[in-house]
């Protein structure tokens, strides 16, 4: 069961979830004319009653150009007004998930981006686990990460999700845990909502930003962490059975965090992941707000300086 925030922000306003309803004719649930966002927002250890956000100008960034992707011009400032109102009429101590959608909310019919209204709808839902920590199995999929010439990967568009949902569903029906995505020149992309990284030869490799995935916060993060603790670190395309050979491979997100991989397909990894680990431990002292060289990466709410 989802347990969702009291409070949703729906054309303009706060109201209850419960209410926060859109009409059968909403052009974005026809076409996927809509572009998303996802946080985490953490209670704060260190402040009473105020929550953390994982950097969340880069976010705001993601959404605002994926909005413009469309054709809607949605600001940063825009986002974060709303997303602040949003976070102070939800008090509470559970993390939660924050999901602001901006989506094509005219009725009626025709699949376009012009002469179309748009809407920002922000809800809240409690996020546990979102893959097991431990480590989980993948398989290739059979469907193929789509082409950035064909709609534009970078921004977070809801209709490119169709492609992640039947990934995902084909993995757990074939009793795996995640789907591995190949892009259309063969290469590996990503996971179904999560971007990839191995470690061949001590190296820390993951596809580049050319190779139709989404640009992940989380990915350039732990790009930046790796780098900082002196690891080599490369963005190059992958190949499939590079990834079976591989000494570490994990997948990262803001609801997978860093999730390591211990199979793919009939092919067992090494259980022993120094990198993984290492990487993952400062990320988790990260969040905890106990680096403080990453203290700019953790912005408490409600707060005067983003
Ligand atoms: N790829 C896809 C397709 C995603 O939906 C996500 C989740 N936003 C990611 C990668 C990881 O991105 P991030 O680290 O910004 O959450």
């Amino acid at each position: 069961m989802n347990n969702f925030l009291p409070k949703a922000y729906l054309q303009g306003r706060i109201i209850d979830f419960k209410d926060a309803n859109i009409s059968i004719a909403t052009h974005a649930l026809h076409y996927g004319t809509a572009a998303f966002g996802g946080m985490r927002v953490e209670p704060s250890s260190k402040k009473p009653g105020s929550v953390n956000l994982f950097r969340p100008e880069l976010h705001l960034k993601r959404l605002s150009d994926s909005a413009r992707l469309l054709g809607y011009s949605l600001t940063e400032s825009q986002i974060l007004k709303i997303i602040t109102e949003f976070i102070a009429a939800n008090p509470g101590d559970k993390p939660y998930y924050l999901r602001p959608l901006a989506y094509t909310s005219d009725l009626g019919i025709a699949p376009r981006t012009h002469d179309v209204e748009f809407d920002l709808l922000v809800y809240g839902v409690e996020m546990g686990e979102y893959l097991s920590s431990d480590g989980i199995s993948c398989c290739f999929s059979s469907w193929t990460r789509g082409e950035d010439r064909g709609l534009p990967l970078r921004g977070k568009i809801s209709g490119s999700y169709v492609t992640s949902a039947l990934a995902k569903t084909e993995a757990i029906n074939r009793g795996f845990d995640e789907a591995i995505l190949l892009n259309s020149r063969g290469k590996v992309a990503e996971g179904s909502a999560m971007n990839i990284f191995m470690v061949r030869d001590g190296v820390l490799v993951t596809p580049p930003v050319t190779a139709d995935i989404l640009e992940g916060i989380t990915r350039r993060s732990i790009l930046e962490i790796a780098t900082k603790q002196g690891l080599k670190t490369v963005e190059r395309d992958i190949d499939k059975s590079e990834l079976i050979l591989a000494e570490e491979v994990f997948l990262t997100g803001t609801a997978a965090r860093i999730t390591p991989v211990k199979r793919i397909e009939q092919y067992d990894l090494p259980d022993t992941r120094p990198i993984t680990d290492t990487i993952r431990q400062t990320f988790n002292d990260i969040q905890a707000q106990k680096l403080p060289e990453y203290k700019d990466w953790i912005q408490s709410f409600p707060s005067a300086d983003l």
